[in-house]
């Protein structure tokens, strides 16, 4: 093993010592695990670095972001509307809400929602147009709530965190047993990835600093006591699935 190998973390999913440079870009360097093909930033953002990229997420918050916001609700409620045939109602967070779109359509469908994200923008966004919703700033590692939730929604985040056994840990944490995850992010295996990785938009390390395959991310999801209960078709270089809490 080279010097250079042995100042790379170990893979977070199936703890591999022996990662092979993937790609260096711009002042980066990912890794690919050779068990499990996770493709890693090393090394990490730190917490505080993570936090200010998350400040800036929506520059301009006021003028781009929130612009499309009826097709943002149409899919939300097109994705609640599947979630909710498996779950009657209940208790719904959306761990990475934005806007509250997400947390709105759960509320049309009967659930109670919350919606937690880093950003304080969407936060108070969220809060003045969504007054249904219960939204705090907040990580998911520091979030409190009295009670377990029956559904907890996910998209778009996963790829963003340092470490996702502590983030997935503390989703199941939430959850209740037999409780579900909706979990979203973007599938560097996917057939329609573009062959050269840095023309694919959704790779932008240090943003994104984790990079899964379905395969992967279900190994994950298992070592924390969820189940894939059903992976969506998609069409976009994407991973869309359901995962169960077991018992
Ligand atoms: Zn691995």
């Amino acid at each position: 093993m080279s010097k250079k190998n042995l100042e790379v973390a170990p893979c977070q999913i199936c703890g591999s010592h022996s990662p092979q440079l993937f790609i260096r870009h711009l002042d980066y360097a990912l890794f690919e695990c050779p068990g499990c093909s996770l493709i890693y930033l090393n090394p990490m953002p730190t917490l505080s670095e993570i936090e200010q990229i998350y400040d800036d997420a929506y520059g301009g918050t006021g003028e781009g972001y929130f612009l499309k916001i009826p097709q943002k609700l149409r899919r939300a409620r097109k994705r609640v509307s599947r979630i909710a045939r498996l779950v009657n109602g209940g208790r719904f967070l959306d761990v990475g809400c934005n806007g509250g779109f997400t947390v709105a359509a759960a509320h049309e469908q009967g659930f109670k929602a919350y919606g937690i994200d880093l950003d304080a923008v969407s936060i108070s966004w969220a809060k003045e147009h969504y007054p249904s919703g219960q939204f705090v700033r907040s990580r998911i590692e520091e979030y409190e709530n009295t009670e377990p939730f029956d559904v907890i929604y996910c998209s778009e985040v996963i790829e963003h965190v340092a470490n996702a056994n502590d983030f997935i840990a503390a989703i199941v944490a939430r959850l209740r047993p037999e409780g579900f995850l909706y979990l979203t992010t973007p599938d560097i295996s996917h057939w329609r990835r573009p062959r050269d990785v840095r023309r694919w938009d959704a790779f932008c390390p240090p943003s994104h600093c984790l990079y899964f395959n379905p395969r992967n991310l279900s190994k994950l999801l298992e070592k924390h006591n969820l189940t894939v209960y059903r992976q969506f078709l998609a069409f976009k270089p994407g991973i869309k699935l359901l995962a169960q809490k077991k018992n």
